[in-house]
């Protein structure tokens, strides 16, 4: 869904799609409507050369802003796996979650305030440079500068998944010092601004019937989505927290030879067990993963000659945990994996397996005994 476009930082800076369609559409708006207005008289080639270049002010603003929360992340020692850059924001992927009330206050703050800054030094550079500068470039400098400042606002709203919500949660946390309950006030809150946004668009729509009015309904709508996901997230966070990968994983685990037929394997593995893939061995050592998936992959006619060490996923590129990992770094594994199971490996042996449904009744559990 993205693209890379470069490496800052040591970190993967991506493009998501929808910012070539938002770049054309941007620079095609402004070049029609906001330009003229503002500077009249100009070229074609102006408005349209202004409309780009501002289009790709809003770029390096987003990018600039994300920057800054990551550069705020590896001071605290959190990895940075990526940054997406869509529209009005971007996402910095981050292989953990601040430990910290005062972490998560200051990476969170990052964005906003360098937005803030960048939008001041744009906007004086814009008021100071106006009568000496051609006026292509001050254009383009008034237009920075006021992206800038909305850029801080937008992200600045006090709700999940915004920046201000995280500085929300940050203050919260500090003084209550319990993660999970400040989250569901930050997520109270967010549901509640959330509803203000939806119940403003209505009416902005209903009066006015305008395309503010579904901004407005279409900002509400995903602050209410992310609120729930974001606490949905953070109750599963906590109900794993300090359970290792020992303590869940199944240890008697079903295994298959690399030697077995595919029709073996379906006859005496998968339909009996009605699992959907299994670990594979050799002399006790570990070698490959098999599931339902890679005998259908084969048509059923060659399933008496192929063999499992020919459709297995070998252990290169497999992904296993060990039994000291702590759960919730192995369900992170298992979603960026995109598998259902991890073999569980000690120096080099298969001592257990954990899948989805493992962490789900775990998860189930623990928030039962919680609650
Ligand atoms: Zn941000």
């Amino acid at each position: 869904m993205s693209l890379k476009v470069g490496r800052l930082f040591g970190v993967d800076v991506r493009l998501h799609y929808t910012w070539f369609f938002i770049f054309v559409l941007l620079s095609w708006s402004l070049a029609w409507g906001y330009l003229p207005v503002g500077y009249p008289g100009q070229s074609d080639t102006f408005y349209w050369g202004v409309g780009a270049v501002s289009a790709a002010m809003l770029f390096v603003s987003v990018l600039i802003h994300e920057v800054a929360h990551s550069v705020v992340a590896q001071r605290y020692k959190i990895k940075v796996n990526s940054i997406t850059l869509y529209f009005l924001g971007g996402v910095s992927e981050t292989a953990e979650e601040a430990h910290t009330p005062d972490a998560e206050l200051r990476m969170a703050a990052a964005g906003p305030l360098t937005s803030v800054a960048l939008g001041v030094l744009f906007y004086s550079a814009f008021a100071l440079g106006g009568a000496a500068l051609p006026a292509a470039v001050v254009a383009v400098l008034e237009y920075a500068g006021y992206i800038n400042i909305v850029l801080a606002a937008f992200n600045l709203i006090p709700a999940f998944p915004m920046d201000g919500g995280r500085v929300l949660r940050g203050i919260v946390w500090g003084r209550s010092k319990d993660v999970l309950s400040s989250t569901r006030t930050v997520t109270n809150i967010s549901r509640a601004i959330s509803f203000i946004f939806i119940g403003l668009g209505l009416l902005d729509t209903i009066y006015y019937s305008d395309l503010s009015g579904i901004w407005l309904l279409f900002i509400g709508l995903f602050l209410s989505s992310s609120a729930q996901a974001s606490m949905n997230e953070t109750r599963v966070t906590q109900a794993l927290t300090g359970v290792t990968v020992g303590e869940m994983m199944t240890k008697d685990v079903k295994t298959v030879e690399p030697g077995l037929t595919l029709q073996q394997l379906q006859d005496y593995a998968l339909t009996p067990t009605k699992h959907h893939g299994f670990p594979v061995v050799k002399d006790g050592e570990l070698v490959g993963l098999v599931t339902d998936e890679d005998v259908r992959r084969v048509s059923p006619e060659l399933w008496d000659e192929r063999r499992v060490e020919q459709v297995m996923k070998g252990m290169k590129g497999l992904v296993t945990v060990g039994p000291g990992d702590a759960a919730v770094d192995a369900l992170i594994k298992m979603a960026k994996a995109g598998v259902g199971r991890l073999p569980v490996v000690e120096g080099g042996k298969l001592v257990g397996i954990v899948t989805r449904s493992d962490f789900a009744r775990v998860i189930q559990e623990r928030l039962k005994f919680r609650s």
